[in-house]
């Protein structure tokens, strides 16, 4: 069977660095000199082109203009190759995964997103396993066909669809979790995919879209808020966005002041979302008193979106629909990418 071909995108983080010998701090390497790093790159089945960013990120320092900037790289290079390996920090990789997927659409080759807790060039780095076997996996066909088909997140031998992972841990090796949709491929000694949670792609058409609008606020919600601060924000704030990062299935203190500002501000351009800090389950403002009164201002319920999920997708949506508030809350409910359950 002909090798599958696979272009390796080196986009910063802790992978990509090693401890320079001399003062110990962490650096990042030349990355096209990787198989120098990782020889076992040079023992799978596949050819590796690895290109790297000319000034890779923390990702705690990505913006939409970088997701953009990893899209055109694979758009660009999308017929030359079988699949795509995405080497990216650990802290936001969830939120370009998510971006990915809402940009790419009826992908026909895997985007696999890769990182890593320790450098790669330590001794117990867990860097090399997640990078081969990202690789294993954007290379992986049955009968002439890429097995996975969309975004996804290779961590510490699980396979999730990214636009439902969240980063969950800063120490452990199993850094990732998607919490309400179930692995696309397990691994131990095999690579176990199910391919029954694999999206299914409608069209075999693919359409690249790029554009975010930032213009989008998340006020998150404890016991205690002084309602009348949060007021205050978001009549300040120019943002046609707003989240509500609410408690459970969508509830939160009951507040007359709050209920009147929502109604008032949704008659403008103006969205209100309800999303939960619960991290697995849905919202559900027919449950309780508090998301019905929600509700009946205009609130509109996320589901079961991660809170990144939700983020990204206003940003996609808002630059889409920049004044038709209609169309932003017909798609912000619809299922685009596997990212929400109907
Ligand atoms: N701060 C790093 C980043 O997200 C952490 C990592 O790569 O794991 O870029």
């Amino acid at each position: 069977m002909k090798k599958s071909q696979i272009l390796l995108i080196y986009t910063g983080g802790t992978i990509g660095m090693k401890e320079d010998s001399e003062n110990k701090s962490l650096q990042p390497f030349n990355f096209n000199q990787i198989t120098k790093e990782v020889p076992e790159l040079k023992k799978i089945n596949c050819v590796i082109d690895a290109v790297s960013f000319e000034k890779p990120l923390d990702s705690s320092e990505v913006n939409y203009e970088f997701w953009e900037e990893i899209g055109d790289n694979i758009f660009d290079n999308y017929y030359n190759y079988d699949g795509f390996v995405v080497l990216h920090g650990t802290d936001t990789m969830s939120y370009t995964a998510c971006a990915l997927s809402f940009m790419f659409r009826n992908l026909e080759k895997p985007i696999i997103l890769t990182g890593s807790q320790l450098p790669i060039g330590m001794v117990r780095t867990d860097g090399k396993e997640n990078l081969i076997t990202a690789i294993e996996i954007a290379s992986a066909k049955r009968n002439n066909e890429s097995l996975v088909k969309e975004v996804a997140i290779y961590f510490e031998y699980q396979l999730f669809r990214g636009n439902r992972t969240t980063k969950v841990s800063s120490e452990h090796f199993d850094a990732f979790m998607s919490y309400n949709y179930p692995a696309l491929a397990e691994i131990g000694v095999e690579i176990k995919y199910n391919l029954n949670n694999i999206l299914v792609q409608k069209s075999k058409q693919l359409t690249y879209n790029k554009g975010f609008n930032p213009n989008v606020l998340v006020v998150f919600f404890y016991p205690g808020i002084v309602i009348n601060q949060i007021l205050k924000l978001m009549k300040d704030n120019s943002s046609n966005v707003i989240i509500l990062y609410s408690f459970g299935s969508g509830n939160l203190p009951s507040s007359n002041e709050l209920y009147s500002f929502i109604k008032d501000v949704t008659n403008s351009n103006k969205v209100f979302l309800n999303a939960s800090q619960c991290a697995a389950g849905s919202v559900d403002q027919n449950k309780y008193e508090g998301g019905r009164l929600l509700r009946n201002v205009g609130v509109v319920g996320m589901k079961d979106m991660t809170i990144e999920a939700i983020i990204v997708k206003s940003m996609f949506l808002l630059n889409k629909f920049p004044n038709d508030k209609q169309k932003f809350l017909e798609f912000i409910t619809k299922d685009l990418a596997g990212e929400l359950s109907e």
